[in-house]
């Protein structure tokens, strides 16, 4: 059995190393790619196009292929986001490849060195929704200077409007009548908003005391409570994930504590920026939650999270 276990562990740890040089290989030749693609290399070399070339002397696919040029070619004059392909490959700069100007490279840069691309995905997304919003309170004049600047300039200006969603739903009968009933001469947002804040206040009441304790195991009960709060969904606002873990905003480390109001279930994405530091108020309710532009160090969670960072991986 120990003899199985250790052929086990050797061939694993070829395999890895092998893997790992193989990668690091090809990430080599895909940095090249624009190069070979402009000095029409492979035709000279008898191949019929870059694809056959790439694919035959390197293993690369003609989907990787286009998708490294375009990548690339959209970063190329940005060497902080080269570094970081040199690095990590391309896909690491894929969410800010096209959004990323040469004023905000190094900012970009600095995230998808750290991030992993779904967390960097979910950082643009969040600091692209948080900029049209500060569109929308700062929209012209003089206060502009007063506050940071958005990231993504060519969505300035953008007209205020009201934000709506249509929801097909699917209703018994009974409870569509009394819904409609219910709305009256009213919207249904009103109506909805109305019940949503009866849910909360039922909630309210059910809602468990906090547990000062040096487990780290939150009681069952509190668990309980935020899946039910949350229908196992992520709480920061409009993420419809399936949460991942269920996150102390305060840090249990520095308050020894289970609270229900400062615990919130959270995707791996969002989970991941709170231990970045880059979420603002979380001790509030998450709709007041902001995403900051830079790591908070002066907040005492800093420490907390920079321990946590420490045993996690980017990818
Ligand atoms: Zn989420």
């Amino acid at each position: 059995m120990l003899q199985k276990t250790r052929i086990v562990n050797e061939l694993h740890q070829k395999f890895r190393y092998y893997g790992r040089n193989a990668l690091h290989w090809k990430r080599k030749c895909i940095l090249i790619l624009p190069e070979i693609e402009k000095e029409r290399v492979w035709e000279q070399k008898g191949f019929g196009s870059i694809h056959e070339y790439a694919s035959r002397l390197a293993g690369i696919s003609r989907s990787c292929v286009d998708d490294a040029l375009r990548i690339i070619h959209a970063v190329e004059d940005k060497p902080e986001l080269m570094q970081v392909i040199e690095k990590f490959g391309v896909n690491a700069v894929r969410p800010v490849a096209t959004i990323a100007t040469s004023e905000t490279a190094q900012f970009w840069a600095e995230k998808a060195a750290t991030m992993s691309k779904n967390t960097l995905e979910t950082y643009v997304r969040e600091v692209r929704t948080q900029d049209q919003s500060w569109q929308n309170t700062y929209p012209t004049g003089e206060d502009r200077h007063l506050v940071n600047q958005p990231l993504f300039e060519a969505e300035q200006l953008r007209p205020s409007t009201r934000l709506a969603k249509l929801i097909p739903m699917e209703l018994d009968l009974e409870i569509a009548a009394e819904l409609e009933k219910l709305k009256s001469d009213g919207d249904w947002s009103t109506l909805m908003k109305e019940l949503l804040n009866a849910r909360k206040q039922l909630l309210e009441l059910q809602k468990p005391k906090p547990v000062n304790t040096t487990s780290r195991h939150i009681p069952a009960k509190i668990q309980k409570y935020i899946i039910q709060r949350s229908k196992g969904r992520c709480e920061f606002p409009r993420c419809n994930k399936k949460y991942n873990i269920l996150h102390h905003t305060q840090r249990f480390a520095l308050e020894a504590s289970h609270d229900p109001d400062l615990i919130v279930a959270l995707c791996a994405a969002h989970e991941r920026l709170a231990h970045m530091s880059l979420i603002d108020h979380e001790e509030q309710a998450p709709e007041c939650w902001e995403i900051r532009e830079h790591t908070d160090t002066t907040s005492e969670k800093f420490v907390v999270d920079q321990i946590v960072m420490k045993y996690r991986k980017k990818t």
